[in-house]
């Protein structure tokens, strides 16, 4: 696995595994994925799977060292309330500290979390700290107030939402940008898509394997998810081809600015999302 390393000097896979929906069902496909080589796994409280994640790491028998784990506090804990979801988080995912700890979206309060975030930075709880579904106004915000740089954002990437210019923005500010919704969550109209097809055919993968591996080109991390072994491990092979800058060209052309309701600047969405548990 590689990885790309952030700008305090951490090491974050490329790859990594979304567990969003994942249940106690799902518990054997977390070990399996543990067991073939995942070591970056994304959670969030709002997943409510924590404990999960947790029991699965304690089956699969990899160590805790080996492993960058990602969780989030949730919108209705943003603000005053950051600490103590911290420490709930800690307990639930049975660890002493977090490798990656995010605000989940820009809601009212993320400045009072992000001090919080950077005291806890400090105290060695967290090895990197950064936020999702930060556009760049929002970015700015926190930029004129920190005294440590966001190390991610993490926001919805994919070939139809290309997120040409917030990219250049984490580029020129050395933010790490991880895609969610790497696959358009299983969309059927991108696994459809004519051009990303007719590429897995040229380079013998599937379209899976372009998404993730177009991503990867452009500097971006994924975190996919899956609970079958076979998708599991068709996307951690990423790393043995190449797409043609040719190629990469033309999945530019495929930008749709597609995307759901989630638009981080709508702030009736916003406000919403403070009362979702
Ligand atoms: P995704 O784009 O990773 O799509 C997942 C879906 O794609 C799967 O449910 C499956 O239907 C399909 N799929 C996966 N691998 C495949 C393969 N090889 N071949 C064919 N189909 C395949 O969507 P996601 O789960 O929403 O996003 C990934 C992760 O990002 C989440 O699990 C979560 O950890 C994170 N996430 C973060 C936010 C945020 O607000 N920060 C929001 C949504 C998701």
């Amino acid at each position: 696995m590689e990885d790309y390393i952030l700008n305090n000097d951490v090491a974050m896979p490329k790859v990594g595994l979304g567990v969003y929906k994942m249940k106690s069902e799902h518990e054997d496909a977390l070990v399996w994925a543990l067991n073939h080589g995942y070591r970056h796994i994304d959670t969030a409280a709002f997943y409510h799977n924590e404990e999960l994640i947790a029991s699965a790491i304690r089956k699969s028998g990899v160590k805790r060292k080996d492993l960058f784990i990602t969780t989030k506090v949730w919108s209705s804990d943003v603000g005053k309330k950051t600490n103590q979801a911290f420490e709930k988080s800690l307990q639930k995912l049975q660890t002493d500290y977090i490798d990656l700890y995010l605000i989940h979206w820009p809601v009212r309060g993320y400045l009072e979390s992000w001090r919080t975030m950077e005291t806890l930075y400090k105290e060695g709880k967290i090895r990197a700290i950064g936020v999702a579904n930060f556009e760049q106004n929002q970015l700015e915000e926190i930029m004129k107030q920190r005294t440590i740089k966001p190390a991610v954002n993490q926001i919805q990437t994919n070939p139809y939402l290309q997120q040409h210019a917030l990219h250049e923005y984490l580029v020129q500010h050395q933010i790490q940008h991880i895609a969610w919704g790497s696959l358009g969550q299983g969309s059927s109209q991108l696994f459809q898509d004519q051009l990303l097809s007719e590429l897995a055919d040229k380079y013998g993968k599937t379209t899976a394997q372009i998404m993730l591996r177009w991503s990867i080109q452009l500097g971006i991390a994924v975190i996919p998810k899956s609970v079958h072994p076979d998708r599991l491990q068709q996307n951690l092979e990423v790393f043995d081809f190449q797409i043609a800058d040719g190629d990469m060209n033309r999945i530019s052309t495929l930008e749709r600015n597609k995307r759901g309701i989630n638009d981080p600047n709508n702030k009736l969405f916003l406000w919403f999302l403070r009362f979702i548990r």
